[in-house]
């Protein structure tokens, strides 16, 4: 993204120990990026962190690097305790956050691991016997662990809660709660999210104190990075359609977006018919299925992957050229999250659209949220029977959500 490069500032200046200087170097990442450079210094101070900011702008790095700095400067924990805690959303969200820290603390002796739920616990349970100065975890796994007498949290000294609204989007609150109950009240807490609803609001409310507020442009970044257009199209001939500008344009690495998991077990199918190296990742897959299709796609073993929304959130591929947008998502918000997946740290992306007509309402919100009318490309041979409208961009603002009121 181009406002990596823009801002001055450097690694160097942020106070961070030469180990973990020497891992940024073997990442090549040259600078830090805006909300590292704000985010840093606030942790490294040992303060409470809110900070919002667009998915792919660096938030991960944000966090893991001042506290393995602090960590790494601290006593060694007994077995079955803790002394950073990383909650995430996703398994697949909990394996790459797991990979960032093992990268960035490649030359410290930090003890970490993950934890995560669709699959054995037991070896999980003889991990954490050692006790660890990271754990990365997804909640509901956490709180069995801790049924188990698998993990205490007695000396717990920081908790951070990644994505924090998509957390609450899957309904964690109960589990959050509860972990809260278990966790010492003096600690040190960093909430990120990409968004701030106010269920975000209410969350940082009741678990950080007097937290250093960082919030990095939220919605324009990603969307000013990337070049979109849309394809009206018939919705009978999206498949087709797509066929032949993967043929037609030689498109390789692909990140295909349905609204249904249906629809990406039937995109996967009728592709892979098509002889396109393809698989899809959705809710009902098992996680073995899941982390072999992504790695099969960063190994470009796979040209397409097909994703439904929750299963690609927070996902991180390095430098995807291209997503297209199969359908539409049911959550306008969802469209700057998926085209977040192309236009990462440094590289330009493209996102494109199939819409058909009955998706011109769910066109008219994005473009109204993105605050653009997005460029149509009309393919020869599939000019629509049914014609899509005209677009009025609506400059108005969309109305903030009020808070729902909590069940008690
Ligand atoms: P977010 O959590 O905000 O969505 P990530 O932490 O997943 O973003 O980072 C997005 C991508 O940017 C990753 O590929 C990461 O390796 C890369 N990245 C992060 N910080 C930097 C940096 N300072 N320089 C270059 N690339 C970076
Ligand atoms: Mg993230």
């Amino acid at each position: 993204m181009n406002e990596m490069n823009n801002q001055s500032g450097e690694f160097h200046g942020l106070n961070l120990s030469a180990p973990i200087l020497k891992a940024l170097k073997k990442q090549n990442y040259e600078k830090p990026s805006p909300i590292q450079i704000e985010t840093i210094p606030a942790v490294l101070s040992g303060k409470d962190v809110l900070a919002a900011a667009q998915t792919g702008t660096g938030k991960t790095a944000a966090y893991i690097l001042p506290i393995l700095d602090r960590l790494s400067k601290g006593k060694k924990v007994q077995s079955n305790l803790v002394r950073a805690l990383i909650l995430a959303p996703t398994r697949e969200l909990a394996a790459q956050i797991f990979d960032s820290v093992q990268n960035y603390g490649r030359f410290l002796p930090i003890e970490a691991t993950v934890v995560y739920g669709g699959v054995k616990i037991n070896p999980q349970m003889i991990r954490l016997t050692k006790g660890l100065d990271i754990l990365v975890a997804t909640p509901g796994r956490l709180l069995d662990l801790y049924r188990r007498n698998s993990i205490n949290f007695r000396q717990l000294e920081i908790l951070i809660i990644d994505e924090a609204d998509r957390m609450l989007n899957l309904g964690f609150l109960p589990e959050i709660h509860e972990l809260l109950t278990r966790i010492p009240a003096r600690r040190q807490t960093l909430m990120f999210t990409a968004t701030f609803s106010e269920d975000v609001r209410e969350l940082a409310r009741e678990i950080v104190t007097d937290p250093v507020e960082i919030s990095v442009n939220p919605q324009e970044i990603t969307v000013n990075s990337v070049k979109q257009w849309i394809y009206p199209v018939d919705k009978m001939r999206k498949t087709e359609l797509l066929i032949k500008l993967i043929k037609e344009n030689k498109w390789t690495k692909i990140l295909v977006f349905t609204k249904t998991k249906n629809r990406a077990d039937h995109l996967e199918q009728k592709l892979h018919k098509k002889g396109i190296l393809t698989a899809a990742i959705h809710g009902d897959k098992g996680q073995g299925a899941r982390t072999r299709a992504l790695a099969e796609f960063k190994a470009d073993k796979i040209s397409l992957l097909v994703a439904t929304d929750l299963a690609a959130r927070g996902l991180d591929i390095e430098q995807l050229p291209l997503v297209v947008n199969f359908d539409l998502p049911h959550l306008k918000e969802d469209y700057i999250h998926r085209i977040g997946r192309t236009g990462r740290a440094n590289a330009t992306g493209e996102a494109v659209s199939f819409v058909s007509a009955e998706e011109f309402p769910k066109l008219r919100d994005i473009e109204r949220l993105t605050k653009q009318v997005l460029e149509r490309r009309i393919v020869e041979g599939f000019e629509l029977e049914n014609p899509l409208p005209e677009s009025q961009l609506d400059v108005r603002p969309f109305k903030i959500k009020k808070p729902k009121k909590r069940k008690q």
